[in-house]
Formats: C-alpha cells, structure tokens, sequence
C-alpha cells in the first residue's frame, strides 16, 4: 500500500496557523513556450535563465522546511523541459504536485510524468478556432484535446480557461466540453499585463458571464472553482465589496529560483537572491502585506480562492478540504 504523504496531516494544522507563512508555491519552470498567446508576456521574455536540477531539488527540499503543502509547476510551458520528470518525482515525494501545460507534447511525454503527478491542468481558451487564433498556433486545439483524452482516466485532471474578451462567448461551450470528457473545468478572468495586448473582457459582458457560471456551478456542473469564487469577484467589481487578498498564502519562485513579491501579477519586487539562500519566515513577518489586502486587481484563482478560504464556511470547507482530502487520500492509497 502506497504511504500517504506526509502533507496531508501537517497540512491541516498549518491551516490553522495564525503565522503568516505560504501554503502553496508556484514555480515557473522556464518562460519559454511552444505557443504565443496573445494574453501572455511570459514567452515574450528575454531574461529567462534557468535553475539546474540540483538546484531544482534545493529549492524543493526548501519549501518543503517551510511547510509549503501544494506544489504548482507551469511555464512558459514545462513539457519543453527534458529533466520534468526528475523534477516532478522529488515534489511528488514532498507535496500535492501539479503542472499547467497547453497540452500540445501531452501525448509525446504524458507516459514520463504521469506517476508524479496528483492533479494535472491543461490549458483550453475555446473550442478550435477560437482556441488556435488565441493560442496563436493553428492545429492547437487539436493537440491539446488529444493529450487530455490519454491522460484524463489516469490523473485527475481540469481543462484551465482563462477568460479573455475574444472567447467570453465559449465560456459554455467550454463547460459542455468538460462535461463530454468528463474532467472538470477551472476559469480565471485575464488581466491586462503590461507586456500583453489588452485582452481584459468588456466589463458587462463579463458580469453576466460569470453570473451565468455561478448559475451552472449551482446546477453541478464540472467547473472547479467554488462559487464563492464567482461571487467575490461579481462582489468586488460590479458592488464595491472588496475580498482580502492573501497573496502571502502563496510563494512565487521564477525560472532563475527568485521569491517574487508581492504575487506574480504586480512582481513589484525580484530579490537577487534565491530561495534557498533566504530566510523565508523572517521575509514573511517583515513584509508589508498589508498594503495588498484591498488591491483585487486581479481574479486568479490561485491566489483568489485561498484568500476566500475560511473554517466558518461550509460549503468551501467542505469542496477544498473534506472532498479534496479525500481525493488525495484515495490517490495517495492509490484507490
Ligand atoms: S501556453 Fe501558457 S505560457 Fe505559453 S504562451 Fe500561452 S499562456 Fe503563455
Ligand atoms: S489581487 Fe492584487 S495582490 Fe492579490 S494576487 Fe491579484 S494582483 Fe496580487
């Protein structure tokens, strides 16, 4: 029988703990990508320099010290990196371990990774076309539901859909879709980066979109997001009424293993030093998050649905951690 992952006991009581200290770290593998979305200003960069896998492993024996309990690969794209499996074997022994890819080498590397992972996304922004013009790479969408139809009945497994304003229309068709495959689907609204076209949704459209969301995740259908989710954002936008972002709930680390600070999204500050070479705990206690509570400039789900997350609400209690728990324990059992 499978040892169940020491996380899932730690995890719980670090839930409980007042300290500021992260739960969750996102790592960026590289910023290289084999696609160009129009939304995003990763592979646009040209400062990517890359950690070693030794220097992979030091970085994950770190975040592990410092309780860190969900582990979240992405990109650029991680499939382009030959030593992934390496990487995603030494998290899988220390964390929850999940990867965000466009899908398109799915097919050709899913075999290498797959034991390693406990939950994989992948990347759909609509339905063939919609999907190519915005992925920028004809043949794409393809791709990318022929990687999701091999590995869907051995990982668990969400289509990751970022709302932009050229596929607001698809958003569901894109729950339709989950539904055929049955996988879940996980929705985060774009935002516009500096680097990026402006892509952000018209303001209207996007209200009764996720109006329409929130609706269809009452009705049950396979969208991953809790409906707190929709409503903080319905809340804050259209209301006044702003959520309290936690953006310390979670630890970024770039392609060169830089903490940065504050969330990914307003990388107000790039230390020079790497991770395994600060003293994280006192980082946390001096830094000024405070400032952040209110910003909700953003509505990724990443550092959205942690902030959201409290004991005193059942129905988020009971989706992220009684249901998650279970799944993890199932998987961890291997059942
Ligand atoms: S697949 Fe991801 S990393 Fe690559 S260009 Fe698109 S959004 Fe950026
Ligand atoms: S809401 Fe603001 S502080 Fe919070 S993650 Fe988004 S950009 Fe960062």
């Amino acid at each position: 029988m499978a040892k169940i992952k020491p996380f899932i006991s730690t995890g719980i009581l670090r839930l409980f703990n007042k300290n500021k200290l992260p739960v969750i770290a996102g790592h960026k593998l590289l910023y290289s990508c084999n696609l160009k979305c129009k939304m995003c200003p990763f592979w646009r960069r040209k400062d990517e320099k890359l950690l070693t896998l030794e220097e992979e492993k030091m970085m994950l024996r770190k975040l592990s010290e410092l309780g860190v309990i969900f582990m979240g690969f992405e990109g650029g794209e991680p499939l382009l990196r030959k030593d992934l499996p390496e990487i995603l074997k030494e998290s899988h022994e220390r964390f929850h371990t999940s990867l965000v890819t466009n899908g398109l080498l799915l097919k050709a590397r899913f075999n290498e990774i797959k034991k390693y992972l406990d939950y994989l996304f992948v990347s759909l922004d609509g339905i063939g076309e919609t999907h190519d013009e915005i992925r920028g790479v004809k043949g794409s969408f393809n791709k990318a539901l022929e990687g999701i139809k091999i590995a869907k009945d051995e990982v668990p497994l969400a289509i990751s859909t970022t709302l932009t304003r050229e596929n607001l229309d698809e958003a569901e068709k894109i729950v339709n879709l989950a539904e055929e495959l049955d996988v879940l689907v996980n929705f985060q609204v774009a935002y516009d980066y500096s680097t990026a076209d402006k892509m952000s949704p018209e303001k209207e459209k996007l209200r009764k979109v996720l109006e329409r969301l929130l609706y269809l995740k009452k009705e049950g259908k396979p969208i991953m997001n809790t409906k707190e989710y929709f409503e903080a954002i319905l809340n804050s936008w259209y209301k006044g009424i702003p959520w309290t972002c936690k953006p310390w709930l979670t630890i970024n680390i770039d392609p060169q293993g830089r903490v940065v600070l504050p969330c990914y999204v307003l990388n107000e500050y790039t230390g020079s030093k790497r991770i395994w070479e600060i003293d994280i705990k006192s980082l946390w206690e001096s830094y000024d998050w405070k400032k952040y509570e209110s910003c909700n400039k953003c509505a990724l789900s990443c550092y959205l649905e942690p902030s959201i997350f409290t004991w005193s609400n059942f129905s988020i209690v009971k989706e992220r951690i009684i249901d998650g728990m279970i799944s993890i324990i199932s998987t961890s059992l291997g059942l």
